[in-house]
């Protein structure tokens, strides 16, 4: 039986029973329906014809199964003789949606870091979640910090570090299991909206106030072997020198390396008890700077130290950024999937606890260079672990997504070249 086919039948019918049955007056329009189906079936010359009917059956013969153990009032008819036809006679018929699955977990995380959802339409969801025009379920980002990559011969003497041969297995790594840089907008698009990015992808995050140097000489060869761009996320402190800014127009304007606002004052974090003229001189404060200097609008701001606030998250939201980042290494990011906590944990009293910010998207958690490297397979695994589960899923999902939502959304899109 031809896959097209048996999508039409899995979805012609709850679709068309759901526009019928609002009244029973059109009941009988449907057993009209249903005859004429049993009887256009019935004759079919072929095997695969006659395999579709059989899954109509028991498609419907599962809607019977719940709809046996729905309560709602039954009108009693007369008794019908035929599993079709007592099939009509009841009252819900294949119209109920089925159940959403729950969403994905793996034991991968941390217990106490759960995926967190953002996208509160499910039927925008669901329609974003299967277009294939759109990055496939399972497609997932690592996010690295880097601080420092020393020089090589230096030793590292803090968990900001990264010794640079560590730094070129992490990068062979990442390389050889197929992971690919993104820029900042690519990963906006794919969490806002599941835009296609590649299945394993990868945002390489410096922060602070490097030089050219620094990016010509360990992320450059990168970008030109396989196109990779690094993200820079900028100190904007008047501090910097003339030549200092210079270089950063310049790298902006060769077009792989991605600045992004890291704050102007930068070494005092963003607490509860922050002015909002403070927030306003770092948030504002950054997206000024950058106009002059880049004439762009960043789209993230990466908290500097780490520290945020609800308040500042939203007032981040009205200056018009997409994204945050924090410095807690919860796990790697999936659409309308970003692993948080909302409680403080004893074991990791550094972290601080995103779930109250009621925003994911603004504090997105981060890898830290120096053990990124031991992550990388459990990024994988999360990915195939969420790619299965949503195949698993995917019929029930269609199936709710044809009854409850597409009459307002329409269909799901069908692939384009
Ligand atoms: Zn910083």
């Amino acid at each position: 039986m031809s896959l097209t086919f048996r999508l039409f039948l899995r979805l012609r019918i709850p679709h068309y029973v759901l526009r019928i049955t609002h009244s029973f007056l059109t009941l009988s329009l449907l057993t009209a329906f249903l005859a004429s189906c049993a009887q256009a079936s019935t004759p079919a010359p072929t095997a695969d014809i006659n395999a579709a009917s059989t899954q109509a059956m028991a498609t419907l013969s599962n809607a019977i199964t719940q709809t046996a153990q729905a309560p709602t009032a039954v009108p009693t008819e007369t008794p019908t003789p035929t599993l079709a036809l007592s099939t009509v006679e009841g009252p819900t018929i294949p119209r109920t949606p089925p159940t959403l699955p729950a969403g994905f977990t793996t034991s991968l995380l941390n217990p106490l870091d759960t995926p967190h959802t953002y996208i509160t339409d499910t039927c925008q969801y669901l329609k974003a979640r299967w277009d294939p025009n759109n990055a496939a379920p399972g497609t997932v980002v690592m996010v690295i910090m880097f601080h420092s990559i020393l020089k090589p011969g230096d030793e590292l003497s803090d968990y900001s570090q990264i010794t640079s041969g560590a730094f070129e297995i992490l990068m062979r790594d990442l390389h050889e299991q197929d992971f690919q840089a993104i820029n900042t907008s690519q990963l906006a698009d794919f969490l806002e909206r599941n835009a296609k990015i590649p299945p394993r992808s990868v945002l390489l995050l410096v922060d602070d106030r490097k030089d050219r140097y620094y990016f010509d000489t360990l992320f450059y060869p990168y970008w030109q072997q396989y196109g990779w761009p690094v993200v820079n996320a900028w100190l904007s402190t008047p501090l910097s020198s003339a030549d200092l800014w210079q270089q950063q127009v310049d790298l902006e304007a060769e077009g792989w390396v991605d600045h992004q606002a890291h704050g102007v004052v930068h070494n005092i974090g963003i607490t509860s008890s922050s002015t909002d003229d403070f927030i306003m001189s770092e948030m504002k404060g950054s997206i000024d700077a950058f106009q002059t200097h880049f004439n762009k609008k960043p789209i993230a701001y990466i908290w500097p130290l780490g520290w945020f606030t609800a308040h500042a998250a939203q007032i981040g939201r009205q200056l018009g950024y997409q994204l945050g980042f924090t410095i807690n290494p919860r796990g790697p990011l999936m659409f309308d999937w970003i692993p948080l906590s909302d409680n403080p944990d004893p074991q990791r009293p550094s972290y601080m606890p995103e779930g109250s910010v009621n925003d994911p998207l603004m504090v997105l958690p981060r890898f830290w260079s120096y053990d990124a490297d031991r992550h990388i397979d459990d990024v994988r695994v999360i990915g195939r672990e969420a790619a299965d589960y949503a195949a698993a899923n995917k019929a029930t999902e269609l199936e709710y997504y044809d009854i409850v939502c597409a009459p307002d959304y329409g269909p799901i899109p069908v692939a384009t070249p």
